[in-house]
């Protein structure tokens, strides 16, 4: 048999029954993948696990010793075909809790399961008449002289535990380890020697062997850094080479000229932020280029990403091309297409009496459109008489066609999944148009580093001058009624001054328990146990109560299309004092005169969902208040959240903070679709040096030789990575 090597499927290397056992409970086909499945927690021997943390319906495996054991046979009743049932009963200890343990019809057991012994038993937790039990477990037992597998299985101090499935245990998966450990040949390793030494790194195999069969904690401390390595610096490699052939691809240059920015920045009622002006070159300088533009914009709220992005469209208009812009709602979309239409004034009556000479034409298109209206948007997009097309997912599907697509830009990206954004890239025919993707939700570093590692990333910070701090004061309704009361007397200040106001709620009303949320909150809130407010009924309470006599409207994402957009342009218009609403405004909504919010049962609202809907007031030069309204007892955990947010309006402290809030897997989750497999040991939350490090090491590989020919064994790991179905989520980000 020729040297078993990582990529040796399991069939080969450990025999048919072994694969199926792998394969089918664990879908581990190679030796690499047995390999780099992991202990989930090391076991000390002679050391009992403590029982007080089992959880009912988890698969657990348990060191513990045998306390008493009684057998008896079962009454009639359960005996079956005649035969008499036994029942074997265990209780089993870690010194302090005790946990039951049921056998039916192995009375031969008790030969073996003595009290005194100590073993591993494993199987899922259920509880009987109030007690936590493991019904039938599988084990196996210390210094039990007659299963020589023991003996071998436990040789060392520390004894791995991997995670394990009611099918196949913890002992079995390791004895499969150490045979494949036992057969491996020469391991190249992928980690090239400058960065093991520069780091401080242990060898690939040293670092198998002790991460699988430890001696000390230190030595599985050491395996686990040179582990988190390789996932760090193969993800960074495929990402390195990715950008670099992205670099290969061929764009079509929009270099503009055609006088329809200058006509614009000429007209602009406002001077640039620096940030903008920066920006701004950084996007003209791409677009301009031989290669697609595909980079992330993302900005705090409010700082006025908007217009960054319509000279960037505006710059492919003047260059012949067309440019879309997909908004999350239609809500959005529809005050996309009134302030891009305002602000461009005649610039955007092409075609048109009156209209400027170097006019363009802007149409929307959304799901809620007239069949007529919507008819004309198709045939503007396709005829090319439309120079900018602004809409909704409704833009994705096929009948939507471009003349001469030039650059797609993906408002408030985060709502966005990533086939969306590659369907639309679809459009423009064989040449990639230039992408542009916007969020207002910054991105922690390691995050923009792993998932969107190659996209390019621009960062406006600063906001336009002006803007006076939006003040955020909690408001603890339970505590203090008489704060509440306080904040609607608030709202009607407001109003009298002419100003206008938002009430958010997180739930509509009137549908059923398991629809309450519009959008769950991020961050796995801990409510009270009363139902959440809703839309409906807040306002009816509003209107007979505390806000009678103002002119006070509803909104939220079951009204039809053409009420809300209704709704919406009213409350632009100030012919609405107070909009009560569900996140639906959450995104991009801008209304100037919006001056006062109120967020009710406001724990119920993830971080980054209080900061985006906190941004919509604040944005014209009136003081903005929020008002955050929470059940939440203080020093709760829901509370700090409301408490962190009301404390600052720094979106990258926030963005930290929710990422604290989170668990890692909700994090990628929400950011992209795809499961995260071949990442093991890596942490966003946690590796951000590792990531930065590995970053830079990869891309100083990749320049130096890009096809990786003197780095073969990186180079068959990063193959690894891409063949595995994280790869489908990598191309698509
Ligand atoms: P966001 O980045 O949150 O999408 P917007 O693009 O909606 O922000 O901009 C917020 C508001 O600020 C808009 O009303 C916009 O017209 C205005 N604005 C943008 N840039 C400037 C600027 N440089 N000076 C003054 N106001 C600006
Ligand atoms: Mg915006």
């Amino acid at each position: 048999m020729s040297a078993v090597t990582l990529s040796t499927p399991l069939r080969t290397a450990l025999g048919g029954k072994a694969n199926t056992l792998l394969d089918k409970h664990l879908g581990l086909q190679t030796v690499r993948d047995l390999l780099r499945y992991y202990p989930r927690r090391y076991d000390v021997r002679g050391e009992l696990t403590d029982l007080a943390r089992l959880a009912i319906g988890d698969d657990v495996t348990v060191m513990a010793e045998v306390q008493t054991v009684t057998g008896r046979p079962l009454p009639y009743r359960f005996h079956h075909n005649g035969k008499p049932k036994h029942l074997l009963e265990l209780m089993v200890t870690d010194g302090q809790q005790a946990l039951r343990l049921t056998f039916f019809n192995q009375q031969w057991r008790q030969k073996e399961l003595k009290p005194g012994v100590r073993g591993l038993f494993a199987g899922r937790v259920r509880e009987f008449r109030g007690k936590r039990e493991l019904s039938n477990p599988q084990y196996t037992l210390f210094d039990a002289d007659s299963d020589a597998e023991t003996v071998d299985s436990f040789a060392g101090t520390f004894i791995p535990i991997y995670p394990a499935t009611s099918e196949i245990t913890t002992w079995q998966i390791g004895r499969c380890v150490r045979q494949a450990l036992d057969l491996l040949g020469e391991l190249p390793d992928p980690l090239p020697p400058e960065i093991l030494a520069t780091h401080g790194l242990m060898d690939l195999r040293g670092a198998l062997e002790a991460i699988h069969r430890p001696n000390s904690r230190e030595q599985i401390a050491a395996a686990r850094d040179r582990l988190t390595w390789d996932e760090a610096l193969t993800l960074q490699v495929t990402l390195a080479q990715r950008r670099a052939s992205a670099a290969d691809i061929a764009g079509v240059p929009r270099r503009g000229g055609g006088g329809l920015l200058t006509a614009f920045d000429a007209a602009l009622p406002f001077q640039l932020t620096g940030g903008q002006r920066v920006i701004g070159t950084e996007l003209a300088d791409d677009l301009a280029g031989e290669h697609p533009m595909y980079r992330l914009l993302q900005g705090e709220v409010g700082s006025g990403k908007t217009v960054v992005a319509l000279r960037a469209m505006l710059q492919v208009v003047d260059s012949g091309g067309q440019a879309a812009l997909l908004a999350p709602t239609e809500v959005l979309a529809a005050q996309h297409y009134r302030s891009i239409v305002a602000m461009l004034g005649p610039l955007a009556e092409g075609g048109m009496l009156g209209g400027d000479e170097q006019a363009t034409r802007v149409v929307l298109l959304t799901g809620s459109m007239s069949v007529a209206r919507r008819r004309q948007s198709l045939l503007d997009a396709a005829a090319g008489s439309a120079g900018i097309v602004i809409g909704t997912h409704a833009l994705l599907e096929d009948k939507v066609q471009f003349a001469e697509l030039g650059l797609a830009v993906v408002d408030e990206q985060h709502r966005f999944g990533v086939e969306q954004r590659a369907a639309l890239t679809d459009k423009a025919g064989f040449t990639p148009p230039h992408v542009l993707v916007m969020t207002a939700t910054p991105i922690p570093r390691t995050v923009a580093m792993t998932v969107f590692g190659d996209l390019d990333v621009s960062t406006l910070r600063d906001l336009p001058e002006g803007r006076i701090p939006i003040q955020s004061t909690v408001v603890p309704a339970a505590e203090r009624p008489d704060w509440l009361d306080r904040a609607w007397r608030r709202v009607r200040e407001e109003v009298e001054q002419g100003r206008q106001a938002y009430v958010v709620c997180p739930r509509i009303g009137g549908e059923p328990e398991s629809a309450m949320q519009e959008e769950p909150p991020g961050d796995g809130s801990e409510s009270p146990s009363r139902a959440p407010l809703a839309v409906a009924a807040v306002a009816a309470q509003l209107t007979a109560g505390p806000l009678d006599g103002l002119r006070l409207f509803i909104l939220h994402g079951r009204l039809p299309g053409d009420e809300k957009d209704d709704v919406m342009q009213r409350f632009a218009a100030g012919e609405i004092d107070v909009l009560v609403a569900t996140t639906v405004i959450e995104v991009g909504v801008d209304v100037a005169n919006a001056s006062l919010m109120v967020v009710m049962d406001a724990e119920r609202f993830g971080v980054s969902q209080l900061h985006q809907l906190r941004g919509r007031i604040g944005r014209g030069s009136v003081a903005g208040v929020c008002l955050f309204v929470t059940d939440a007892p203080a020093g709760s955990r829901a509370r700090e959240r409301v408490d962190g947010v009301a404390a600052t309006a720094d979106g990258f402290e926030l963005a930290r903070l929710d990422l604290e809030n989170r668990r890692e897997g909700d994090v990628l989750g929400a950011i992209q679709s795809g499961r995260r497999s071949s990442l093991k040991l890596l942490s966003v939350l946690r590796d951000e040096e590792v990531i930065t490090q590995a970053r830079t090491a990869a891309d100083t590989l990749v320049t130096a030789d890009p096809a990786l020919d003197k780095h073969q064994a990186l180079s068959v790991a990063v193959a690894a990575l891409v063949s595995t179905e994280q790869a489908s989520y990598l191309d698509k980000s």
